[in-house]
């Protein structure tokens, strides 16, 4: 009788499923990225102001405040003022759906290694900048400035683990497109980009250049072929004139997150 062969399965009892560690990374990002929906919410409740007025503290109807000492039912998918009722800040479930959907889509097919951290750090600030920009047409340097800063902070971290050139080329792609961007806002005023889209660049074109140049060249190419294609959309649909402004930010998002997917 064969004494290492393998054990027979017992009736009645399934083995646990085999989760590797990185699986198990994997889901607890999923939580973790769910559980700082609030405080994303808070944050394009607090900056989807227009240019120049202070930022929001408060519910619009009845002003009782909105923070992190004040959350609930604001801060919630419900997006209700605890006072008054009235809606505060984004639509009911947007910011809860748009996590959710970015937390799925990295346990299921997010890149690998030690960018992902990085990747983390920029959609929580990024999401909500997206939303603010969807608004009210600006993505707010209280928003974009500390996602460059902690996403290169961060590829600088995982470049100690990984050949030095990923984190060359993040800073060159950082750099670059955030000056190409910058130039385009400078040289062509209002049909250029906005000084905000630069800012936003940084980490784009860093988090893309980790990856290596294809991955940036293709995130580009989405973030434009994208940007076109709702334009053309709306241009053909009347919804929109050759003069109107769309917000640059989403593109950027969708096309990064799409690259990143399609291609790690
Ligand atoms: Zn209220």
């Amino acid at each position: 009788m064969a004494l290492t062969g393998p054990p027979e399965a017992i009736p009645g009892r399934e083995d646990p499923p085999d989760r590797s560690p990185a699986a198990r990374t994997r889901l607890s990002t999923v939580f973790a990225i769910l559980a700082i929906s609030p405080l994303m919410r808070l944050a394009a409740l607090r900056y989807a102001v227009p240019p120049g007025l202070p930022s929001r503290s408060g519910c619009d109807a009845c002003g009782a405040p909105v923070g992190l000492t004040h959350p609930w039912p604001a801060l919630g998918p419900a997006a209700r003022c605890g006072q008054c009722g009235a809606r505060v800040g984004p639509p009911p479930a947007t910011v809860e759906l748009v996590v959710l959907a970015a937390a799925v889509l990295l346990a299921l097919a997010g890149p690998p290694g030690g960018a992902l951290p990085a990747l983390i750090w920029w959609l929580g600030w990024t999401i909500p900048a997206i939303i603010v920009d969807l608004a009210v047409h600006r993505l707010p340097d209280r928003l974009t400035v500390p996602a460059a800063a902690g996403t290169w902070l961060l590829l600088g971290v995982a470049a100690l683990d990984a050949d030095p050139g990923h984190w060359l080329r993040a800073v060159i792609g950082g750099a670059g497109l955030a000056f190409f961007f910058a130039s385009t806002a400078v040289l062509l005023g209002r049909r250029g980009f906005g000084l905000g889209d630069a800012k936003m660049a940084l980490s784009v074109g860093a988090l893309l250049g980790w990856y290596g140049w294809p991955v940036l060249l293709f995130g580009l190419v989405l973030t434009f072929g994208l940007s076109a294609l709702v334009s053309l959309g709306l241009l053909a649909t009347r919804r929109a004139n050759w003069s109107t402004h769309l917000p640059f930010g989403p593109f950027l998002l969708l096309g990064t997150t799409a690259a990143l997917l399609l291609t790690t």
